[in-house]
């Protein structure tokens, strides 16, 4: 029996969740799930048209009056998705949806979140993973990414590399594997962003190209002031792929004399990125802290900073993108050198990604047993990251 057949038992509890991201909608949807849903709803909300809420068909949607908790009424619209299972929308406030899940707790209904409602409603382990996943999404690209899983690109694939598992064609099924855990790191990033950070010399310029890509990206997403005091973080988006950008504001690459503990610090920092913007100055000598940030850097871009002023000198600095951001020159290709760093092959649609940190530790597995010459383990690990 599913968990979500048994949640249909006479003496099984109805539950109640708050469906959608707070404040992240106009609309907030709250679910209401159980053997009791019809009529723990029915009791405090009344059709605009008349008559019992049960008199319904499933799959209509009814528009009518809500008590909440406190007697006050709202309009608000009940969907009837089956017999045991209907959703409340209401306005996408805190306090509206909070104030209707109350009411429905009052009545009888238990309270779980959001992750354990669809866990309890939806039978199939990779479309709940991408539920989850979904309302964390923070652009339509990664949110369309995550639609394909939900809609069985992962589960499809791992299908289709078990039926090469099974007929021996090892070779094909090792490649698909390893294709897959190719886009592992772009599969966590659908939900978390990537971490940019800024580094570079103190005035080569780090909060003006800060403030240049916050101002080109039209698209931010989030703003929040740094959790700590060294670093200034913002959340936008370069070509749909979130993007926590960090300036190191605090930090010192470079000092004379040299501080020992900030340029730890900052390399620190720098260890800890997705992606570098190694920030230099034209009209500054390529030093050996910047050479030391560039080594350090896992993935690194060097922007040849205030190329208003001179040509980036060949002094033996990197290659990189000349940006003014004073004038703005240069600043949209670097958005795009950023975006491709970070992304080098964007997904087609369509395309199976995986994207929690269960899912790659079982391909890995499967990987790591076919290796071993164990394909009967292989398929276990692939089994699970379906039906677990
Ligand atoms: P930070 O210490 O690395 O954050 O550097 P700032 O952003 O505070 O900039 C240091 C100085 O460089 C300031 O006087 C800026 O006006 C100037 N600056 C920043 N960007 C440019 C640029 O693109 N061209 C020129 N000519 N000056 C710039």
């Amino acid at each position: 029996m599913s968990e979500s057949q048994s949640s249909l038992l006479p003496h099984s509890p109805t539950v109640v969740a708050i469906l959608t991201p707070l404040g992240r909608g106009a609309v907030a949807s709250i679910g209401v799930c159980g053997p009791r849903a019809m009529e723990i709803v029915a009791r405090r909300f009344v059709s605009a048209a008349g008559g019992p809420l049960d008199a319904y068909p499933a799959g209509r949607v009814v528009f009518g009056r809500f008590r909440g908790i406190t007697g006050a009424e709202e309009e608000l619209v009940v969907g009837l998705v089956a017999p045991h299972e209907v959703e409340v929308h209401c306005h996408g406030g805190l306090a509206a949806a909070e104030a209707v899940a109350s009411a429905l707790v009052a009545e009888g209904g238990v309270r779980i979140d959001a992750a354990d409602w669809i866990a309890q409603t939806e039978p199939d382990c990779l479309a709940a993973e991408a539920r989850i996943a979904l309302a964390e999404a923070r652009t339509e690209r990664t949110a369309a990414v995550l639609l394909d899983q939900y809609r069985g690109a992962l589960r499809d694939a791992a299908l289709q590399i078990e039926t090469n598992l099974r007929q021996q064609d090892f070779a094909t099924a090792a490649d698909s594997l390893g294709r897959l855990l190719n886009r592992a790191e772009l599969g966590q990033h659908l939900t978390r962003p990537w971490r940019v950070v800024l580094a570079g010399r103190p005035n080569a310029g780090k909060s003006s190209l800060m403030n240049a890509l916050l101002g080109f990206q039209r698209s931010i997403v989030f703003a929040e002031p740094g959790t700590t005091r060294d670093v200034l973080t913002h959340t936008t988006a370069f070509d749909g792929w979130p993007v926590e950008l960090a300036d190191t504001a605090g930090l010192r690459v470079s000092c004379e004399p040299i501080e020992a503990e900030g340029v730890e610090r900052a390399l620190a920092v720098v260890r800890g990125a997705d992606l570098v913007l190694l920030v230099c100055d034209v009209t500054s000598n390529w030093s050996n802290e910047e050479r030391e940030v560039a080594q350090t850097a896992r993935r690194v871009l060097v922007v040849h900073h205030k190329c208003d002023l001179a040509n980036p000198p060949s002094d033996g600095r990197p290659v990189g993108v000349a940006v003014s951001s004073l004038t703005g020159q240069g600043i949209d290709r670097l958005c795009e050198q950023i975006a491709r760093a970070l992304v080098p092959s964007p997904p087609e649609p369509g395309t199976a990604v995986p994207f929690t940190a269960r899912q790659e530790a079982l391909l890995r597995q499967a990987l790591a047993a076919l290796n071993h010459r164990k394909p009967e383990k292989a398929i276990g690990a692939l089994a699970t990251l379906s039906n677990s």
